[in-house]
């Protein structure tokens, strides 16, 4: 008896023992566990340090880091200039961390001197039709096909492209350029090509392959673009098509030529119903034959065209006409329509995007004609360029110029702005 009671006491001492064990590494994992918790992770000061052994050393913290390069006359090449959270502030996992990095010292003498000028003018050239023939087979001068060159022959127009192209000229979108989205090699000058009217030898389409594709005349104006595409691929080769209810008058194509342009890098705008005189119908059909074009566009290509309007016979001549503000915004077939643009028949080059005066909602161009040099023929409005068009520092985001134009620079531009003395 004596001895079972004895046995049942340690039995109960060795069950309590264990207990006691149990509760204090209980205890001890708590306090452990709630160190841990708070253990913070402060920010390091990573200013002045090199970029690489930045992104080394904070790759555990998983960070959501992004990165922005600076020039700096101050801060060494690739150390950080900046960051968005300070130092001794606690991180956690997928915190946003932006860092400003250092290109070093920016070169503005070699700027200077290789004349780069964001500010400077764009030329819009604006074009009609492209006839099958020499110059030499016209009457009028220079590859005009008519007195006033509206039509040119395919000879004129290669010269032209030509001439662009050895000049420095590089073709962007008239969407780009009304974006401020100017992407052009260091050195090089933007230039857009128009098209008015939808004629047919603007992209002749000669029949279908035997997938169904379009085959594109070689002497029409797309197919001696296309030629140029392939002879210098840094061209950026594209143009926009002003379009009338018509599209290129060539019906059982008219579609699939809409596809073809929009997917091969050109762009498509509105030129009215029937090549309307703006200024010359009431504010209700004004609305009617621009809105009824953006309709025909969209039932046919969706949101792939561009909401621009290139003015039939350059009219209305002023903004100030009761039917301008119905180029821009009006109402057709119960549905509200926009143009972000519209294009005049001008006489000169355009202002920068980023200069004050930039109207995209009254754009000029040139008329890519040619008169001997007078009255604002391609050789006279490229000559009136030289000293003034726009030259690219090859840096879509960031904008170069003359200190001396510091007050035609729109004042809260997205982009960074470097003026040399
Ligand atoms: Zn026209």
């Amino acid at each position: 008896m004596k001895r079972s009671k004895k046995k049942k006491v340690n039995l109960f001492k060795v069950l309590l023992a264990i207990l006691i064990l149990f509760v204090i590494i209980f205890i001890i994992f708590k306090l452990i566990n709630g160190i841990e918790k708070d253990k913070k992770i402060l920010m390091d000061n990573l200013v002045g340090m090199n970029i690489n052994q930045v992104m080394n050393d904070i790759e555990d913290y998983k960070l959501d880091v992004s990165t922005e390069y600076k020039y700096s006359d101050e801060v060494e090449k690739d150390l950080v200039i900046s960051q968005s959270i300070d130092s001794g502030v606690e991180i956690n996992s997928g915190d946003k961390l932006n860092l400003v990095i250092s290109l070093g010292k920016l070169d503005k003498e070699k700027l200077k001197n290789d004349g780069i000028n964001e500010l400077g003018k764009v030329p819009i050239m604006m074009y009609h039709g492209i006839k099958n023939m020499t110059n030499s087979e016209t009457k009028y001068t220079g590859g005009n096909v008519d007195k006033d060159g509206y039509t040119r022959t395919v000879e004129a127009f290669k010269k032209d492209l030509e001439f662009y192209y050895q000049n420095g000229y590089r073709m962007i979108k008239l969407s780009d350029y009304i974006n401020g989205k100017i992407d052009v090699e260091y050195g090089k000058s933007p230039i857009i090509l128009t098209f008015d009217d939808g004629n047919d030898n603007n992209i002749k389409v000669t029949g279908l392959d035997s997938d169904g594709n379009i085959i594109i005349d070689k002497n029409s104006a797309v197919g001696v673009l296309e030629e140029f595409k392939k002879k210098y691929p840094d061209y950026n080769v594209t143009a926009i098509f002003f379009v009338n209810n018509g599209i290129f008058n060539q019906p059982e194509y008219n579609e699939k030529i809409l596809h073809w342009l929009v997917d091969n890098g050109y762009e498509v705008g509105n030129h009215t119903k029937n090549h309307d005189n703006l200024s010359k119908i009431s504010t209700s059909q004004t609305q009617e034959v621009v809105g009824y074009m953006y309709d025909k566009l969209e039932s046919i290509l969706g949101s792939k065209y561009q909401k621009i309007i290139a003015l039939p016979f350059g009219s209305p001549y002023n903004k100030t006409h009761e039917n301008y503000k119905y180029v821009l915004n009006g109402e057709y077939n119960g549905k509200e329509y926009e143009s972000v643009a519209s294009l005049r028949v001008g006489w000169e080059p355009e202002v920068s995007p980023f200069n004050k005066d930039f109207d995209k909602t009254f754009l000029k161009r040139c008329r890519a004609y040619d008169n001997n040099g007078k009255d604002f023929d391609i050789e006279m409005v490229f000559r009136m360029l030289e000293k003034t068009r726009y030259i690219s520092d090859g840096d879509i985001d960031r904008i170069v110029t003359s200190v001396s134009n510091k007050d035609i620079v729109i004042s809260d531009l997205d982009k960074e702005v470097i003026y040399y003395e």
